[in-house]
This record gives C-alpha cells, sequence and structure tokens, in this order.
C-alpha cells in the first residue's frame, strides 16, 4: 500500500502546487500533507493521521468534507446530466439555483450569470459594469476603484483590482491598475475612535476620489465587511453604506465580492446585507458548493441586464466559460442551500460563533496577541512577532498538533466549518495556543 512518502515524492516531481514555493517543501521548511480522505471537519493522511479542517480548504467548505446529504445530491445529478451546453440549452439545476439565488436577494439581483472559480466571477462583474456604461453611450467609463489591501483574485483582470503588494511587484507590468482609495479597516481607530469614525474617513477619502474621476469610473468594487487575503482585515457595515450612497451620487457601480464572506461567513447569509444596502452585482463561488465543485457566480440587477438586451450582438454580454453553469456544481450548490434552510445554519452558528469565541479568549489574550478580532464565523488575530518564517513556523506546529492552520503573514486566523462540535472547537482553541507558545519559541 502506498505511504505518505511515496505520494508525496510522486507530488512534488509532477505536481506544481499553487502559491508556494516549491523548494520550501523539498527542504521540508513547509511539509506537504497527502491526504486519504477527508470526514466532517478532519482530514486523514495515508497513515491514519488526522488533521481539523480549521480554514475549511481554503475558506470553501462549510458542511465538512464527505457530507451525506451533498453527496447524495451529486450523485443522483451524476446519473441524470453530468453536463450540457449553457449557450443554447437550460438545465433544471442552473434554473432552480438561479431562481434561488434571486429569491435570497429578494429579487433585487434577479439575473445570473455563471462561471467555474472566484476570479471569472470577479471578471464577469467587472466587464458588465464597463459594458453597461457603454451601452449607456458612456464608454469612458472603464476604470475601477478598489480598497487598499483588497484582493479579489489572481487572474490579470482581478489583480487589476487587487493591491496585494507581492502580486503587484511581480505581475504590475502586466495588470491595468485600478485606482485604490483607503480601507476602512476597524484597526486605524485612534484613541477614542470607533470603527464606524474609521468608516467615515475612509468614505471621505472613496469621495474625494469619485469628485475627481466620476466620469471615468464604471464601479468600485469591494468585499464586503471582511477584507480575506489582505489579512482577515474588517470594518464596520456603516462603510457599505456611505459607499452605497456616493456610488449612487456618483453614478458609479458596486461590486460586492462576496467570494470569501458569502454563505454564512460574516454572520448574515450575504455580508452585504448587515448594511441594509444592496449591490449592483454580487460575486460568489468558495461556499456556493460548500467548497465542493468549482461553480461561481455573478448576480446583477433588472437595471443593468436591460441595458445588454437589444437586436445588436455587440450589445449582448460577450463572456464565456466551458463548463458555465455545470450541473453537478448546481446540484451541489442547492444540496447547500437545503441545508441553510433545513438546519437554520445562520442562527446555529451565531450561537456557536459565542461560545468558540470564549473558548479562544486564551488567545485573545496571549501576551503576543494584538487585535484579536471577529465578524460571524471568522477569527482573526495579529501576533507581534519579529520572526520572518513566523507564518511556517506556526503551521508546522499546529500540524504537529494535528490542527491545520494556514496563517496570513503574522495574522492567524480560523474559518472553520459550520459543523464543529464543541469537543473540536475546544481542542481546536488549545491547541492553537499551543502551536502559538512553540512557534514563538
Ligand atoms: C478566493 C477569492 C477570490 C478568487 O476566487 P478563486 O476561485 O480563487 O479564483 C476572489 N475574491 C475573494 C474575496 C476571494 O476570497
Amino acid at each position: 500500500m502506498a505511504t505518505n512518502t511515496d505520494w508525496l515524492n510522486r507530488s512534488l516531481k509532477a505536481v506544481w502546487h499553487p502559491c508556494t514555493q516549491m523548494k520550501w517543501h523539498d527542504s521540508g521548511a513547509l511539509p506537504l500533507v497527502p491526504v486519504a480522505r477527508g470526514q466532517g471537519a478532519w482530514l486523514y493522511d495515508f497513515e491514519g493521521r488526522r488533521y481539523l479542517d480549521a480554514i475549511g480548504s481554503w475558506w470553501v467548505n462549510l458542511f465538512g468534507h464527505a457530507n451525506p446529504r451533498i453527496n447524495a445530491a451529486i450523485r443522483d445529478q451524476l446519473d441524470r446530466l453530468e453536463h450540457v451546453i449553457l449557450a443554447g440549452f437550460t438545465h433544471a439545476p442552473v434554473v432552480e439555483l438561479s431562481e434561488r439565488l434571486s429569491a435570497l436577494t429578494s429579487g433585487a439581483l434577479g439575473h445570473c450569470f455563471y462561471a467555474s472559480d472566484g476570479s471569472s466571477a470577479v471578471e464577469i462583474a467587472l466587464k458588465m459594469s464597463s459594458h453597461y456604461w457603454r451601452n449607456q453611450d458612456q464608454p469612458e467609463k472603464n476604470q475601477f476603484l478598489c480598497l487598499t489591501g483588497s484582493y479579489h483574485g489572481e487572474t490579470l483582470g482581478t489583480l487589476g483590482v487587487g493591491d496585494v503588494e507581492l502580486y503587484k511587484e511581480a505581475y504590475g507590468p502586466l495588470m491595468r491598475h485600478a485606482i485604490t482609495v483607503p480601507s476602512p479597516d476597524a484597526r486605524q481607530a485612534a484613541d477614542g475612535e470607533t470603527a464606524v469614525d474609521v468608516a467615515h474617513r475612509a468614505a471621505a477619502g472613496l469621495e474625494a476620489v469619485l469628485v475627481e474621476h466620476h466620469a471615468s469610473v464604471a464601479a468600485l468594487i469591494v468585499e464586503p465587511l471582511v477584507q480575506g487575503a489582505g489579512g482577515m482585515v474588517m470594518y464596520d457595515p456603516e462603510y457599505l453604506r456611505l459607499a452605497r450612497a456616493l456610488c449612487d451620487r456618483y453614478q458609479v457601480h458596486l461590486i460586492a465580492d462576496e467570494i470569501m464572506a458569502g454563505f454564512g461567513r460574516t454572520g448574515t447569509l450575504f455580508a452585504h446585507e448587515q448594511a441594509g444596502i444592496r449591490p449592483d452585482f454580487l460575486c460568489l463561488s468558495k461556499g456556493l458548493t460548500s467548497g465542493y465543485l468549482p461553480l461561481s457566480v455573478a448576480l446583477t440587477t433588472g437595471t443593468v441586464y436591460a441595458s445588454f438586451y437589444d437586436d445588436a450582438v455587440t450589445r449582448g454580454f460577450l463572456h464565456s466559460h466551458s463548463f458555465t453553469g455545470n450541473p453537478l456544481a448546481c446540484r451541489a450548490a442547492l444540496a447547500t442551500l437545503d441545508i441553510f434552510a433545513e438546519d437554520n445554519v445562520v442562527a446555529r452558528n451565531q450561537k456557536f460563533a459565542e461560545r468558540f469565541n470564549q473558548m479562544l479568549q486564551p488567545l485573545a489574550q496571549h501576551p503576543r496577541s494584538q487585535h484579536f478580532r471577529r465578524r460571524g464565523m471568522i477569527w482573526a488575530v495579529d501576533i507581534a512577532t519579529g520572526l520572518s518564517d513566523f507564518r511556517l513556523r506556526f503551521y508546522r506546529e499546529a500540524l504537529a498538533r494535528e490542527i491545520f492552520l494556514r496563517p496570513l503573514g503574522t495574522t492567524v486566523y480560523f474559518m472553520p466549518p459550520y459543523i464543529l462540535d464543541d469537543d473540536e472547537a475546544a481542542l481546536l482553541a488549545e491547541r492553537a495556543v499551543a502551536a502559538l507558545d512553540a512557534a514563538l519559541a
């Protein structure tokens, strides 16, 4: 029987792993973990070791691995129709999913355009927004605004609306850069200030840019409430209300990239709900299929849709992906929505989050912890350390304690699947502190 080492060595020869300096795998600085199977919150290797998947396999998994209800839905679909072209053809799962997603926005975003990954959904929103203005005889409105520290994917188009230094340095020459506006990062609050004050200040910065550039700007793109890859930066919903009002005043679309924040992650089904607003575009992926299959969607309004509706092909939206609206992925998404409805997930998460927050207090109060923060089912804390390899040290120490956590720089964060029981949660909280102490030692 093949062992961990066999798979590891073969993988290192043949697989170029994402977001990875491959040399670190070879040197052992970053251990590669071969996974044989997953069950619930746990991943198992080929030798019986287990790891608690505390970041939902890169923010995608909501209801655990090998979830019986999602498995059953995919199996059922497999015997009916695995895939069909979505240009000129349609099928039940994509129709039902579109109807249900639209209903979840109370019909405000009634038109669903599909792709297979988050970045593509963002690109769809960007293209649609700019094409909308073109259809409105305002083709000069084709620039974008994004927040400092934002992340919207890693294709060339989405890197252009991102603000992660590492990528800008390597791929900057290939990008068409958006204008960055201040992030409402609540950590910027000075003594006596609240997150709402920071939101107002950031909105003033947005307005200053809009005053000058609105005539050439198509849209502002934001990660509502939590900027993920930028370091789990959290901010007050007030910013979204202010940004919505400014976008309306200056005739600029608001794109909500909820690829990470959507599906209950921030405490409501969609993050923008907490601000009582609706975006013009809503991008979803990751949790959409509960992390089962690649699927993404950009939802938009009847107004946007109507501007493309015409006899001329050039006024239509010009975009397609081979696997657009894949039926198996749509069934996984429908099963995911069923679980939300049947299990009252958002309310259950709220109770869990309060308990887990208590369990994380030793970490919050650790002498090296700064800015411990939570929004819904996301926890993050910045670790004060001068260790340049803190991220790798923590990662290794966590794995050695059966927990899978993957810090962003010196920010340790938790994005657990929604099915953790209290014993698993307690184990996670306890071992995270032990891993931290070991990493800092
Ligand atoms: C992950 C992510 C993306 C990109 O999604 P991919 O499926 O990795 O292309 C875009 N925006 C946000 C906010 C994300 O977290």
